[in-house]
């Protein structure tokens, strides 16, 4: 931690400053300029709230070069991330892991028309919400646990893996048995207790951003489930809530690279929920891919006109197709592949 004194300090309010940075566990270097004195902390506590010390007399600004998390920064796995799964899918690797399918499970009909098609179009993971966050209480909730074993039956015919959307405690037993990866969304990422059960698990986590989210604190989230012992967690850009009205959300694209950067987690991108419009899905999902995204999410739907949740955000059949074969292309022109 660097802390600059104001150039008015006096020597005592100095000395404040560095008793409080020795009381709690740092060792200080101070170099004093010709006008003003700065103090390097270095030490091992990273938890530490730097306001304590702005507010303390004659300090002008206090920086943080640690970062608060250490478990999900780079430096813990410095070669990344890579969650190999049983059906050989590996997310963090070469290739560029597709999860499609729709927002919301709604019949065994539905369901088994979106696996067939997103599968033969090369998704790897069928994503569908069996129990959904709705903003409005009187909007279709999911069909629970029949979605769950629907998505199960769906996801082994066409060697899919099943990711589906965890929203309480409760829920976490009885999705285990039908599902490969958990999906936390944006609105329980600071779910903590939610979190720290997951900590327990094996089992891979989705974890999605917050719509008003820092990428420190979504790294903080992910922190919380790897301090339980779980390191199998995909971290999600998946738009955030700023004062464009024209999109749903606004795709923070630059979250990937700076996750990559900052972590050794990989990073998927949700075009979907980013935009909330189908037209801009697809060519934010080849921004994503061009940027280092290590998996997409899709919503498609076979009928978006009538799908019961996020219809306007899921593209239909053939722009799917068209969508993967474009990514395709531009994959290999990043070091990458799509299956
Ligand atoms: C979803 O994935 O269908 C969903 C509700 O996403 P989010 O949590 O990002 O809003
Ligand atoms: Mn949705």
């Amino acid at each position: 931690m660097i802390v600059a004194m104001q150039e008015t300090a006096t020597e005592d309010q100095i000395q404040v400053v560095t008793e409080h940075l020795i009381e709690m566990g740092f060792s200080v270097h101070r170099t004093t300029g010709e006008r003003q004195t700065i103090l390097a902390a270095v030490g091992a506590r990273s938890d530490f709230d730097t306001r304590n010390l702005e507010v303390l007399g004659g300090v002008m600004e206090v920086h943080r070069i640690s970062a608060p998390y250490k478990l999900a920064g780079r430096s813990f796995r410095p070669q990344g991330t890579i969650i190999e799964f049983k059906n050989g899918v590996k997310v963090g690797g070469k290739e560029v892991v597709v999860m499609a399918g729709p927002c919301s499970v709604e019949s065994r009909e539905q369901l088994f028309t979106v696996a067939e098609l997103v599968a033969k179009a090369g998704a790897r993971a069928l994503r569908g919400g069996a129990f959904k966050p709705r903003t409005s209480p009187y909007s279709f909730q999911g069909l629970g646990l029949d979605a769950l074993k629907l998505l199960r039956e769906a996801g082994d015919k066409h060697n899919m893996l099943v990711v589906s959307e965890v929203m309480e405690i409760s829920q976490i037993e009885v999705m285990l048995p039908y599902v490969d990866i958990l999906q936390v969304g944006a609105r329980n990422m600071q779910n903590f207790n939610l979190l720290r059960e997951l900590g327990k698990l094996k089992t891979p986590i989705l974890l999605k951003r917050g719509i008003a989210a820092t990428i420190e604190e979504l790294l903080l989230s992910a922190e919380y489930i790897m301090a339980g012992g779980n390191y199998n967690i995909i971290a999600c850009e998946r738009g955030i809530r700023t004062f464009e009205t024209y999109t749903r959300n606004t795709l923070d694209i630059s979250a990937i690279p700076i996750v990559h950067k900052l972590s050794h987690l990989p990073i998927a991108s949700d075009p979907s929920h980013g935009t909330g419009r189908r037209d801009k899905v697809a060519p934010m999902a080849r921004a994503s891919v061009a940027a280092g995204a290590d998996s997409l999410l899709i919503e498609v739907h076979h009928n978006p006109d009538k799908a019961l949740s996020d219809g306007a955000q899921s593209l239909y059949p053939q722009q799917f197709v068209e969508l993967m074969d474009s990514l395709r292309m531009i994959a290999p022109a990043v070091g990458r592949s799509i299956a």
